[in-house]
Protein backbone atom coordinates (compact mmCIF):
# COMPACT_ATOMS: atom_id res chain seq x y z
CA UNK A 1 0.00 0.00 0.00
CA UNK A 2 0.98 3.66 -0.88
CA UNK A 3 1.39 5.43 2.40
CA UNK A 4 0.71 8.94 1.71
CA UNK A 5 -1.21 9.83 5.27
CA UNK A 6 1.54 11.97 6.46
CA UNK A 7 0.62 14.34 3.46
CA UNK A 8 -2.70 15.10 5.18
CA UNK A 9 -1.44 18.06 7.45
CA UNK A 10 -0.15 19.71 4.36
CA UNK A 11 -4.07 20.42 3.73
CA UNK A 12 -5.75 22.81 6.38
CA UNK A 13 -8.95 22.51 5.72
CA UNK A 14 -8.89 18.61 6.60
CA UNK A 15 -7.85 19.47 9.97
CA UNK A 16 -10.94 19.51 11.44
CA UNK A 17 -11.43 15.59 10.68
CA UNK A 18 -13.45 16.00 7.78
CA UNK A 19 -13.59 12.69 5.57
CA UNK A 20 -13.25 14.46 2.11
CA UNK A 21 -14.02 12.32 -0.96
CA UNK A 22 -15.22 14.93 -3.32
CA UNK A 23 -11.50 16.53 -5.27
CA UNK A 24 -12.93 15.15 -8.17
CA UNK A 25 -15.60 18.27 -7.88
CA UNK A 26 -12.75 20.51 -6.56
CA UNK A 27 -9.63 19.55 -4.46
CA UNK A 28 -8.04 21.03 -1.35
CA UNK A 29 -4.91 23.08 -1.45
CA UNK A 30 -2.04 22.66 0.47
CA UNK A 31 0.11 25.05 2.34
CA UNK A 32 2.78 25.48 0.04
CA UNK A 33 0.41 26.40 -3.16
CA UNK A 34 -1.44 29.33 -0.37
CA UNK A 35 1.61 30.41 1.01
CA UNK A 36 3.26 30.75 -3.06
CA UNK A 37 0.23 32.79 -3.81
CA UNK A 38 0.40 34.49 -0.66
CA UNK A 39 4.47 35.69 -0.90
CA UNK A 40 3.79 36.30 -4.59
CA UNK A 41 0.90 38.97 -3.77
CA UNK A 42 2.82 40.41 -1.01
CA UNK A 43 6.23 40.55 -2.68
CA UNK A 44 6.14 40.54 -6.22
CA UNK A 45 2.07 41.32 -7.56
CA UNK A 46 1.46 43.31 -10.37
CA UNK A 47 -0.15 43.27 -14.30
CA UNK A 48 1.93 41.05 -16.67
CA UNK A 49 3.31 41.57 -19.77
CA UNK A 50 2.77 45.52 -19.57
CA UNK A 51 4.75 47.59 -17.43
CA UNK A 52 8.66 48.13 -17.70
CA UNK A 53 9.30 48.44 -14.42
CA UNK A 54 10.80 45.96 -12.22
CA UNK A 55 7.72 44.32 -10.39
CA UNK A 56 5.61 44.16 -13.68
CA UNK A 57 9.23 42.53 -14.86
CA UNK A 58 8.97 40.15 -12.16
CA UNK A 59 5.34 38.92 -12.32
CA UNK A 60 5.86 38.49 -15.98
CA UNK A 61 8.38 36.35 -15.27
CA UNK A 62 6.46 34.08 -12.90
CA UNK A 63 3.26 33.67 -15.06
CA UNK A 64 5.46 32.28 -17.57
CA UNK A 65 7.65 30.01 -15.60
CA UNK A 66 3.98 28.83 -14.38
CA UNK A 67 3.82 28.54 -18.58
CA UNK A 68 6.39 26.52 -18.65
CA UNK A 69 6.29 24.33 -15.56
CA UNK A 70 2.72 23.42 -17.20
CA UNK A 71 4.07 22.63 -19.93
CA UNK A 72 7.15 20.01 -18.48
CA UNK A 73 4.35 18.60 -16.20
CA UNK A 74 2.09 17.30 -19.34
CA UNK A 75 5.54 16.79 -21.51
CA UNK A 76 4.71 19.65 -24.05
CA UNK A 77 7.97 20.02 -26.50
CA UNK A 78 7.03 23.91 -26.39
CA UNK A 79 5.72 26.37 -23.52
CA UNK A 80 3.72 28.37 -26.23
CA UNK A 81 1.56 25.65 -26.60
CA UNK A 82 0.09 26.16 -23.32
CA UNK A 83 -3.03 28.62 -23.28
CA UNK A 84 -4.08 30.07 -19.63
CA UNK A 85 -7.93 30.05 -19.27
CA UNK A 86 -10.47 30.06 -16.90
CA UNK A 87 -10.85 26.25 -16.32
CA UNK A 88 -11.45 23.36 -18.34
CA UNK A 89 -14.54 25.03 -19.19
CA UNK A 90 -13.11 27.88 -20.93
CA UNK A 91 -10.76 25.64 -22.89
CA UNK A 92 -12.91 23.49 -24.14
CA UNK A 93 -15.57 26.53 -25.13
CA UNK A 94 -12.61 28.43 -26.73
CA UNK A 95 -11.80 24.84 -28.92
CA UNK A 96 -15.46 24.53 -29.51
CA UNK A 97 -16.00 28.27 -30.53
CA UNK A 98 -12.39 29.23 -32.02
CA UNK A 99 -11.93 25.79 -33.63
CA UNK A 100 -15.27 24.49 -34.39
CA UNK A 101 -17.08 27.81 -35.65
CA UNK A 102 -13.73 28.13 -38.32
CA UNK A 103 -14.11 24.33 -39.51
CA UNK A 104 -17.43 23.08 -39.19
CA UNK A 105 -20.49 23.63 -41.66
CA UNK A 106 -23.09 21.46 -42.67
CA UNK A 107 -22.64 18.11 -44.03
CA UNK A 108 -20.00 17.58 -41.43
CA UNK A 109 -20.35 15.75 -38.23
CA UNK A 110 -19.25 16.03 -34.09
CA UNK A 111 -18.59 13.14 -32.34
CA UNK A 112 -18.98 13.19 -28.67
CA UNK A 113 -19.79 10.61 -26.31
CA UNK A 114 -22.39 9.51 -23.87
CA UNK A 115 -20.52 9.77 -20.99
CA UNK A 116 -19.22 13.49 -21.35
CA UNK A 117 -19.34 16.05 -18.81
CA UNK A 118 -21.56 19.16 -20.05
CA UNK A 119 -18.60 20.99 -20.43
CA UNK A 120 -17.33 18.94 -23.62
CA UNK A 121 -21.50 18.77 -24.88
CA UNK A 122 -22.76 21.98 -24.57
CA UNK A 123 -20.10 24.05 -26.29
CA UNK A 124 -20.23 21.44 -29.32
CA UNK A 125 -24.25 21.39 -29.05
CA UNK A 126 -24.15 25.41 -29.20
CA UNK A 127 -21.33 25.45 -32.28
CA UNK A 128 -22.96 22.26 -33.94
CA UNK A 129 -26.50 24.99 -34.21
CA UNK A 130 -24.27 27.89 -35.78
CA UNK A 131 -22.35 25.61 -38.08
CA UNK A 132 -25.32 23.72 -39.41
CA UNK A 133 -22.88 20.73 -38.76
CA UNK A 134 -24.64 17.71 -36.78
CA UNK A 135 -24.38 15.60 -33.31
CA UNK A 136 -23.32 12.58 -33.16
CA UNK A 137 -22.16 10.25 -30.04
CA UNK A 138 -20.65 7.62 -29.20
CA UNK A 139 -22.13 4.78 -26.87
CA UNK A 140 -21.57 3.88 -23.43
CA UNK A 141 -21.17 -0.19 -23.02
CA UNK A 142 -23.53 -2.65 -20.37
CA UNK A 143 -20.58 -2.29 -18.54
CA UNK A 144 -19.91 1.30 -18.27
CA UNK A 145 -17.00 1.71 -21.24
CA UNK A 146 -17.33 3.45 -24.03
CA UNK A 147 -18.40 1.25 -27.08
CA UNK A 148 -15.24 1.61 -29.52
CA UNK A 149 -16.62 -0.96 -31.86
CA UNK A 150 -19.58 1.56 -31.94
CA UNK A 151 -16.75 4.55 -32.52
CA UNK A 152 -14.88 2.52 -35.28
CA UNK A 153 -18.17 2.26 -37.18
CA UNK A 154 -19.31 6.31 -36.13
CA UNK A 155 -16.04 7.34 -37.65
CA UNK A 156 -16.39 8.33 -41.64
CA UNK A 157 -14.58 10.91 -43.57
CA UNK A 158 -17.40 13.57 -42.64
CA UNK A 159 -16.55 13.72 -38.65
CA UNK A 160 -14.32 17.32 -38.58
CA UNK A 161 -13.56 16.61 -34.38
CA UNK A 162 -13.97 13.97 -31.93
CA UNK A 163 -14.77 15.35 -28.57
CA UNK A 164 -13.95 12.59 -25.61
CA UNK A 165 -13.48 12.60 -21.84
CA UNK A 166 -9.75 11.37 -20.87
CA UNK A 167 -11.77 10.14 -17.42
CA UNK A 168 -15.63 10.31 -16.79
CA UNK A 169 -16.24 12.37 -13.70
CA UNK A 170 -19.05 9.52 -12.96
CA UNK A 171 -17.69 6.01 -13.87
CA UNK A 172 -14.27 6.55 -13.30
CA UNK A 173 -13.55 5.11 -16.70
CA UNK A 174 -9.99 6.30 -18.61
CA UNK A 175 -11.03 5.30 -22.09
CA UNK A 176 -7.91 4.69 -24.57
CA UNK A 177 -7.46 8.41 -26.24
CA UNK A 178 -4.13 7.43 -27.71
CA UNK A 179 -5.89 4.61 -30.04
CA UNK A 180 -9.18 6.85 -30.05
CA UNK A 181 -6.84 9.81 -31.09
CA UNK A 182 -5.24 7.58 -33.83
CA UNK A 183 -8.17 6.17 -35.60
CA UNK A 184 -9.57 9.82 -35.52
CA UNK A 185 -6.46 11.42 -37.24
CA UNK A 186 -6.29 8.51 -39.81
CA UNK A 187 -9.88 9.97 -41.12
CA UNK A 188 -8.12 13.73 -41.23
CA UNK A 189 -10.51 14.51 -37.73
CA UNK A 190 -9.04 16.75 -34.87
CA UNK A 191 -9.33 15.27 -31.30
CA UNK A 192 -10.43 17.27 -28.29
CA UNK A 193 -9.62 15.61 -24.56
CA UNK A 194 -11.43 17.14 -21.65
CA UNK A 195 -8.80 16.01 -18.94
CA UNK A 196 -10.30 17.64 -16.68
CA UNK A 197 -10.40 14.51 -14.75
CA UNK A 198 -6.93 12.53 -15.89
CA UNK A 199 -4.39 15.28 -15.61
CA UNK A 200 -5.08 15.34 -11.87
CA UNK A 201 -4.71 12.07 -11.06
CA UNK A 202 -2.50 10.03 -13.51
CA UNK A 203 0.93 10.88 -15.48
CA UNK A 204 0.04 12.48 -18.72
CA UNK A 205 2.37 13.36 -21.97
CA UNK A 206 0.44 15.07 -24.71
CA UNK A 207 2.56 13.91 -26.97
CA UNK A 208 1.87 10.06 -26.29
CA UNK A 209 -1.90 10.71 -25.53
CA UNK A 210 -2.05 11.60 -29.43
CA UNK A 211 -4.78 14.56 -29.14
CA UNK A 212 -4.94 17.91 -30.71
CA UNK A 213 -6.62 19.75 -28.07
CA UNK A 214 -6.26 18.92 -23.81
CA UNK A 215 -8.19 20.73 -21.34
CA UNK A 216 -7.96 20.59 -17.61
CA UNK A 217 -8.76 22.59 -14.23
CA UNK A 218 -6.09 24.06 -11.79
CA UNK A 219 -8.13 23.29 -8.61
CA UNK A 220 -9.11 19.95 -9.19
CA UNK A 221 -5.52 19.71 -8.81
CA UNK A 222 -4.00 21.16 -5.59
CA UNK A 223 -4.22 24.56 -7.03
CA UNK A 224 -6.23 27.76 -7.13
CA UNK A 225 -9.94 28.07 -9.04
CA UNK A 226 -9.83 30.76 -11.60
CA UNK A 227 -7.35 29.33 -13.92
CA UNK A 228 -7.17 26.18 -16.19
CA UNK A 229 -4.84 25.08 -19.23
CA UNK A 230 -6.20 24.89 -22.89
CA UNK A 231 -2.80 22.51 -24.21
CA UNK A 232 -3.03 22.52 -27.97
CA UNK A 233 -0.58 20.84 -30.62
CA UNK A 234 0.85 23.83 -32.51
CA UNK A 235 -0.78 23.50 -35.80
CA UNK A 236 -3.81 22.84 -34.29
CA UNK A 237 -3.53 25.86 -32.48
CA UNK A 238 -2.58 28.19 -35.46
CA UNK A 239 -6.35 26.64 -37.09
CA UNK A 240 -7.78 28.36 -34.04
CA UNK A 241 -9.39 32.02 -33.97
CA UNK A 242 -9.37 33.78 -30.74
CA UNK A 243 -12.52 32.93 -28.94
CA UNK A 244 -12.07 35.93 -26.99
CA UNK A 245 -10.92 39.68 -28.12
CA UNK A 246 -9.18 42.25 -26.17
CA UNK A 247 -6.51 43.75 -24.50
CA UNK A 248 -3.22 41.85 -24.66
CA UNK A 249 -3.53 39.63 -28.08
CA UNK A 250 -3.52 41.60 -30.65
CA UNK A 251 -0.40 42.79 -32.70
CA UNK A 252 -1.98 46.30 -33.99
CA UNK A 253 -5.33 47.62 -34.35
CA UNK A 254 -7.03 49.88 -36.44
CA UNK A 255 -10.00 51.51 -35.74
CA UNK A 256 -11.65 48.79 -38.15
CA UNK A 257 -9.58 45.98 -37.72
CA UNK A 258 -6.71 43.78 -36.08
CA UNK A 259 -4.53 41.32 -36.33
CA UNK A 260 -3.38 39.08 -33.57
CA UNK A 261 -0.43 39.05 -31.63
CA UNK A 262 1.79 35.24 -31.50
CA UNK A 263 0.89 32.16 -29.82
CA UNK A 264 -0.33 31.57 -26.60
CA UNK A 265 -0.85 35.24 -26.57
CA UNK A 266 -3.32 35.28 -28.67
CA UNK A 267 -5.80 33.22 -26.94
CA UNK A 268 -5.53 35.16 -23.53
CA UNK A 269 -6.94 38.55 -23.74
CA UNK A 270 -6.99 40.28 -20.99
CA UNK A 271 -5.42 40.45 -17.44
CA UNK A 272 -4.83 37.01 -17.12
CA UNK A 273 -5.32 35.18 -14.12
CA UNK A 274 -1.53 36.17 -12.75
CA UNK A 275 -1.83 35.10 -8.63
CA UNK A 276 -3.29 31.58 -9.78
CA UNK A 277 -0.29 30.89 -12.20
CA UNK A 278 1.57 30.86 -9.52
CA UNK A 279 -0.56 28.98 -6.88
CA UNK A 280 -0.81 26.49 -9.79
CA UNK A 281 2.78 26.34 -10.28
CA UNK A 282 3.13 25.19 -6.30
CA UNK A 283 0.56 22.62 -7.39
CA UNK A 284 2.48 21.02 -9.85
CA UNK A 285 5.49 21.06 -7.72
CA UNK A 286 3.65 19.40 -4.61
CA UNK A 287 1.93 16.80 -7.20
CA UNK A 288 5.60 16.32 -9.04
CA UNK A 289 6.91 16.05 -5.26
CA UNK A 290 4.82 12.92 -4.87
CA UNK A 291 5.12 11.49 -8.19
CA UNK A 292 2.18 11.24 -10.79
CA UNK A 293 2.77 7.24 -10.94
CA UNK A 294 2.24 7.47 -7.38
CA UNK A 295 -0.32 9.22 -7.21
CA UNK A 296 -2.30 7.46 -9.43
CA UNK A 297 -1.09 3.88 -7.81
CA UNK A 298 -2.32 6.19 -4.37
CA UNK A 299 -6.28 6.65 -6.05
CA UNK A 300 -6.14 3.39 -7.47
CA UNK A 301 -5.32 1.77 -4.29
CA UNK A 302 -7.85 2.96 -2.04
CA UNK A 303 -10.09 2.61 -5.15
CA UNK A 304 -9.67 -1.24 -5.12
CA UNK A 305 -10.37 -1.22 -1.49
CA UNK A 306 -13.15 1.27 -1.39
CA UNK A 307 -15.16 -1.47 -4.55
CA UNK A 308 -14.30 -4.28 -2.35
CA UNK A 309 -16.09 -3.10 0.94
CA UNK A 310 -18.87 -1.36 -0.66
CA UNK A 311 -19.57 -4.55 -2.20
CA UNK A 312 -21.01 -6.02 0.79
CA UNK A 313 -23.11 -3.17 1.70
CA UNK A 314 -26.87 -4.23 1.27
CA UNK A 315 -28.81 -2.59 -1.57
CA UNK A 316 -25.82 -0.65 -3.14
CA UNK A 317 -25.22 -0.24 -6.65
CA UNK A 318 -21.86 1.37 -7.95
CA UNK A 319 -23.07 3.10 -10.61
CA UNK A 320 -19.31 2.25 -12.94
CA UNK A 321 -16.92 -0.46 -13.58
CA UNK A 322 -16.12 -2.72 -9.95
CA UNK A 323 -12.81 -3.88 -11.55
CA UNK A 324 -9.66 -1.59 -11.62
CA UNK A 325 -9.19 -1.68 -15.44
CA UNK A 326 -8.26 1.45 -17.25
CA UNK A 327 -10.31 3.38 -14.20
CA UNK A 328 -9.25 5.94 -11.44
CA UNK A 329 -10.19 6.81 -8.17
CA UNK A 330 -14.02 8.03 -8.79
CA UNK A 331 -17.02 5.93 -7.27
CA UNK A 332 -21.08 6.69 -8.24
CA UNK A 333 -23.16 5.32 -6.14
CA UNK A 334 -26.66 4.58 -5.21
CA UNK A 335 -28.67 2.83 -2.43
CA UNK A 336 -31.99 1.36 -3.53
CA UNK A 337 -34.68 3.36 -2.14
CA UNK A 338 -32.71 6.17 -0.90
CA UNK A 339 -32.27 9.22 -3.09
CA UNK A 340 -28.66 10.34 -3.85
CA UNK A 341 -29.11 13.63 -1.66
CA UNK A 342 -30.71 12.55 1.40
CA UNK A 343 -27.55 9.80 0.61
CA UNK A 344 -25.04 12.60 0.96
CA UNK A 345 -26.67 14.22 4.30
CA UNK A 346 -26.50 11.17 6.19
CA UNK A 347 -23.02 10.94 5.08
CA UNK A 348 -22.31 14.24 6.37
CA UNK A 349 -23.92 13.82 9.72
CA UNK A 350 -20.86 11.14 9.86
CA UNK A 351 -18.23 13.46 8.84
CA UNK A 352 -17.76 11.95 5.46
CA UNK A 353 -18.26 15.07 2.42
CA UNK A 354 -19.26 13.08 -0.76
CA UNK A 355 -20.99 14.84 -3.79
CA UNK A 356 -24.41 13.94 -4.91
CA UNK A 357 -26.51 15.03 -8.07
CA UNK A 358 -26.85 14.65 -12.26
CA UNK A 359 -22.75 15.86 -11.83
CA UNK A 360 -22.95 17.97 -15.07
CA UNK A 361 -23.22 14.43 -17.15
CA UNK A 362 -27.55 14.07 -17.50
CA UNK A 363 -27.40 12.13 -20.87
CA UNK A 364 -25.09 10.06 -18.90
CA UNK A 365 -27.59 9.77 -15.76
CA UNK A 366 -30.28 8.80 -18.14
CA UNK A 367 -28.20 6.30 -19.74
CA UNK A 368 -27.71 4.50 -16.33
CA UNK A 369 -31.57 5.11 -15.35
CA UNK A 370 -31.07 6.84 -12.55
CA UNK A 371 -31.88 10.89 -11.83
CA UNK A 372 -29.10 11.45 -9.61
CA UNK A 373 -26.05 9.34 -7.40
CA UNK A 374 -23.55 9.78 -4.43
CA UNK A 375 -20.16 10.27 -5.53
CA UNK A 376 -16.97 9.82 -3.86
CA UNK A 377 -14.20 10.74 -5.08
CA UNK A 378 -10.14 9.82 -4.05
CA UNK A 379 -6.86 12.38 -4.10
CA UNK A 380 -3.25 12.02 -2.77
CA UNK A 381 -4.70 12.93 1.23
CA UNK A 382 -7.05 10.30 1.67
CA UNK A 383 -6.56 7.63 3.35
CA UNK A 384 -8.14 4.08 4.16
CA UNK A 385 -9.73 5.12 6.82
CA UNK A 386 -12.00 7.74 4.92
CA UNK A 387 -12.82 4.61 2.68
CA UNK A 388 -14.04 2.79 5.74
CA UNK A 389 -15.75 5.84 7.17
CA UNK A 390 -17.54 6.08 4.03
CA UNK A 391 -18.42 1.99 4.19
CA UNK A 392 -19.73 2.68 7.69
CA UNK A 393 -21.97 5.61 6.13
CA UNK A 394 -23.36 4.00 3.73
CA UNK A 395 -24.17 0.92 6.00
CA UNK A 396 -26.03 3.69 8.90
CA UNK A 397 -27.81 5.22 6.01
CA UNK A 398 -28.75 1.80 4.68
CA UNK A 399 -30.34 0.37 8.01
CA UNK A 400 -32.09 4.08 8.26
CA UNK A 401 -33.74 3.67 5.53
CA UNK A 402 -34.15 0.16 6.30
CA UNK A 403 -32.61 -1.32 2.79
CA UNK A 404 -31.82 -4.56 2.07
CA UNK A 405 -33.15 -5.73 5.75
N1 LIG B 1 -14.96 17.99 -17.32
C1 LIG B 1 -15.01 17.14 -16.29
C2 LIG B 1 -14.87 15.67 -16.55
C3 LIG B 1 -15.19 17.63 -15.01
O1 LIG B 1 -15.27 16.77 -13.98
C4 LIG B 1 -15.32 19.02 -14.81
C5 LIG B 1 -15.52 19.59 -13.43
N2 LIG B 1 -16.64 19.07 -12.77
C6 LIG B 1 -15.22 19.86 -15.92
C7 LIG B 1 -15.04 19.31 -17.15
C8 LIG B 1 -15.34 21.34 -15.80
O2 LIG B 1 -14.28 21.87 -15.10
P1 LIG B 1 -14.34 23.39 -14.57
O3 LIG B 1 -15.61 23.50 -13.80
O4 LIG B 1 -13.14 23.50 -13.71
O5 LIG B 1 -14.28 24.26 -15.77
Amino acid sequence: MTDLSHLKADFPVLSNGVHFLDSGASSQKPISVLEAMDDFARTSYANVHRGAYKLSVAATDAYEAARERVASFIGASDSGEVIFTRGATTALNMVAFGWGLEHLGPGDRILTTEIEHHANLVPWQMVAKRTGATLDHVPMTDDFRLDLGAYDEKLGPDVRVVAVTGMSNVLGVMPPIRSISDRAHEIGARVVVDAAQLVPHSPVAVATLGADFVAFSSHKMLGPTGIGVLWGRMEALEEMEPFEGGGEMISDVTLQDATWAAIPHRFEAGTPPIIEAVGLHAAIDYLDSIGMEKVLEHDRELTGIALDRLGDVPGLNIQGPTTLEDRGGVISMTLDGVHAHDLATILDEEGVAVRSGHHCAKPLMRRLGVAATARASFYVYNTEEDVDALVGGLRRAGDLFGVGG
